[in-house]
């Protein structure tokens, strides 16, 4: 047994000794069955981009397309290259990696291709409604290109971070600061653009003379270019399906990283890890989608809830009840409602659930939005698709084991 293991061990460090990392990394995707696309320079003939996608993952990209949350990263291996991870959210507020991108830079024409590669895999009538990502010009000028239907969204907490790390030193002490913060936040918390305005004036009475370097700061990096891109009163007219920041995505990194901190570091390893990550991740989203169609739960026992139940994730379930209970103890009026979880989760608000609960009657299945009644694993109705893609694939196969053998 010692002996195979050493074998291999030893083909492993002679295979990493040849061609770059990143042909090798090729290899194992394709031989994992997973879903890839490539980039090779033409002068080089050196593989520039990878692209790749579990199949199951596609699957659920197919199913649950309408927010993507998508983030560059530098630190996972130690060959520095720059990796676009794309992270999906299920029914059941699950994330998934939905594809992964390897690219030996970050210009806006390698953001191009790997998200015209992304989009291949998705269902064409139903692109992405919102991508969020932190200001990365040139991804989002890719986005612009490529999904120019989506609306781009900037994590708000990376901005936060942005602004203490440019404002906070600025202020004379402490409290100066937390004062400022708390305006920004509520600037970028403002549910209406009236609000927006009104709290706006306040900031500039008080800091455009005061502290002119914090408040131009503010104005042109952020409010000016991209107001519409993080303030709630324009970001909540979009089903966000309340990502309203990256937080998904680097958690998920965090995860990466402690199963890389025990790793040897190598791009095989980071594969190895990826894969097993990945199929632990469909596993419990597989769970979470059973333990939704299992129709036992006592806190929707209400007649409201029984067209829903068991067609719907609990999660829906979840926010429809914090919706009924504001209708219940709201005492009927609704006038200043904003609608956010109508528009940003696709879910009723507490006065459109008003009549159904005076009379008793079930809320109807068809006014609840499609994402949330996605509780099986469908077939791949593309598999014909994907498999020619992946003979013209096998054809650059070839080439690769042409480059690798030199
Ligand atoms: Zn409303």
């Amino acid at each position: 047994m010692r002996t195979i293991y050493n074998k291999r061990a030893k083909m492993q460090r002679a295979e990493l000794d040849g061609g770059t990392q990143i042909q090798f990394l090729y290899k194992y995707i394709t031989n994992g069955g997973y879903v890839s696309f490539n980039k090779i320079n033409a002068e080089t003939n050196q593989l520039e981009s990878l692209f790749f996608a579990h199949p199951v993952s596609i699957q659920l990209c197919k199913m649950f397309s309408c927010v993507f949350l998508l983030d560059c990263t530098y630190k996972t291996n130690r060959y520095k290259l720059p990796l676009l991870c794309i992270v999906g959210v299920t029914s059941t507020n699950r994330s998934f990696y939905a594809a992964f991108v390897f690219m030996s830079n970050e210009v806006e024409t390698s953001y191009a291709w790997a998200l015209e590669c992304f989009r291949t895999i998705l269902d064409q009538k139903k692109l992405p409604c919102v991508l969020v990502t932190d200001r990365e010009i040139a991804l989002m000028n890719a986005i612009a290109v490529v999904f120019p239907g989506a609306k781009n969204i900037l994590c708000k907490f990376h901005i936060s971070r942005n602004i203490l790390a440019h404002c906070k030193k600025e202020f004379k002490n402490g409290k100066e600061w937390e004062k400022f913060n708390g305006k920004w936040q509520q600037l970028v918390d403002s549910p209406r653009e009236s609000d927006f305005y009104q709290t706006f004036l306040e900031m500039k009475t008080e800091y455009e003379i005061a502290y002119p370097q914090v408040y131009s700061y503010v104005v042109t990096t952020w409010i000016t270019p991209y107001k519409e891109y993080f303030v709630a009163a324009w970001v909540d007219m979009h089903l966000h399906l309340g990502n309203s920041t990256t937080n998904r995505v680097e958690g998920s990194h965090c995860q990466l990283k402690k199963f890389l901190e025990v790793s040897i570091g190598n791009l095989a390893t980071i594969w190895q890890t990826f894969d097993q990550m990945i199929n632990l991740q469909h596993t419990e989203i597989m769970r979470s989608f059973g333990q939704s169609t299992i129709q036992t739960n006592r806190v929707f026992s209400s007649s409201l809830y029984s067209d829903l139940l068991g067609y719907i994730s609990i999660t829906a379930l979840e926010y429809i009840k914090k919706e009924e209970f504001r209708a219940r103890t709201g005492h009927g009026s609704f006038e200043g409602c904003t609608h956010k979880i109508k528009y940003t989760l696709g879910l009723p608000c507490a006065h459109d659930l008003l009549s159904y609960i005076r009379n008793n009657n079930t809320f109807p299945l068809w006014m609840i939005h499609d994402h949330w009644k996605q509780l099986t694993l469908r077939e791949i109705k593309e598999e014909q698709d994907i498999k020619e893609e992946n003979e013209a694939d096998s054809k650059i196969d070839v080439e690769i084991e042409g480059i690798l053998r030199r």
